[in-house]
């Protein structure tokens, strides 16, 4: 039995497990229903199928820790944010966007989404964005969009109930991700402090089963830290010339290891590009062919 919790209107149907293959999934009750990344275990997914009337199915990005179990409610009204729409239309587009387009990872990723995660193209994606509003009958979830992690990452907020729904910016001790070709850490950052713009008394992460409450400018601070630190890792590796291979080989952002053969080792390789690419415009690090290395203080 998955572990389950109550705040007012949302109901948190926890993840079997804390992190991938699955996650949380909340259900949004007013006179209607909404059912949000149908991920947390298969039975209790199965049960709800059966059980509820859910008349919005909503994903709040593309990944597959977030969309196993979509066919259990295919016919369903499917809402996603305009900038992650692509990604459910179509495995093609989602497969560039990851970045395993094109690389040796390319064919089994697409296999593992289609058999293993139940991926299929859609043709209607009711899109939302920043702002969007869903009445629901006597409650309203206001959309907000936390982009960096996926382009169009989106959580909400139901104001009556000052409950914030933080989708993946999951503010755990390893994150953030941004594993993607199409991530941003500038993106992460801003949506960071577009959290901390926000007053709420529940916080709700897609991972985990910690519902934060009140003051969670911490929390946030140890988040930025965490992409900081990472920052100041990849230079210290930099004292001595190396090349994007290999950084990504040391496994620092990971920090599990990492064989070539695992599509881990090219998201692991993005998010140090990613560093690399700031660290360049910082002026911190020089490019020499395929080299980088640290500039003297
Ligand atoms: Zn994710």
């Amino acid at each position: 039995m998955i572990q389950t919790q109550q705040i007012g209107p949302v109901k948190i149907f926890f993840g079997k497990l804390p992190s991938y293959p699955y996650c949380n999934t909340l259900l949004v009750k007013g006179r209607q229903t909404l059912l949000l990344d149908p991920a947390c275990e298969e039975k209790a997914l199965r049960a709800l199928a059966g059980d509820e009337k859910i008349d919005y199915l909503f994903n709040t990005h593309y990944h597959p820790d977030h969309i196993r179990y979509n066919p259990l409610f295919d016919g369903i009204e499917f809402w996603a944010h305009r900038d992650d729409a692509p990604c459910f239309r179509s495995l093609d587009s989602m497969a560039e966007w990851v970045g395993v387009k094109g690389t040796p990872y390319e064919q089994a990723w697409k296999a593992t989404l289609t058999k293993a995660f139940g991926f299929r193209e859609r043709k209607e994606v009711k899109e939302v964005e920043d702002g969007t509003a869903l009445d629901l009958g006597g409650v309203t979830l206001q959309f907000l969009h936390f982009p960096g992690h996926t382009p169009g990452l989106t959580g909400f907020l139901i104001p009556e109930f000052e409950i914030l729904f933080l989708a993946d910016m999951e503010l755990s001790p390893a994150g953030p991700w941004y594993h993607n070709k199409k991530a941003s850490i500038q993106s992460i950052i801003d949506s960071v402090e577009k959290i901390r713009k926000i007053q709420a008394a529940y916080y709700i992460p897609s991972h985990g089963q910690e519902i934060f409450r009140k003051d969670i400018g911490p929390r946030l601070d140890r988040y930025l830290e965490n992409i900081y630190s990472r920052e100041r890792k990849i230079l210290e590796a930099l004292s001595t010339p190396k090349t994007l291979g290999e950084l990504a080989s040391l496994s620092l952002i990971s920090g599990f290891r990492l064989s070539p053969s695992q599509v881990w080792f090219l998201f692991e390789k993005t998010m140090i590009e990613k560093h690399l690419d700031r660290l360049l415009v910082q002026g911190k690090i020089a490019k020499n062919g395929d080299t980088f290395q640290r500039e003297a203080d």
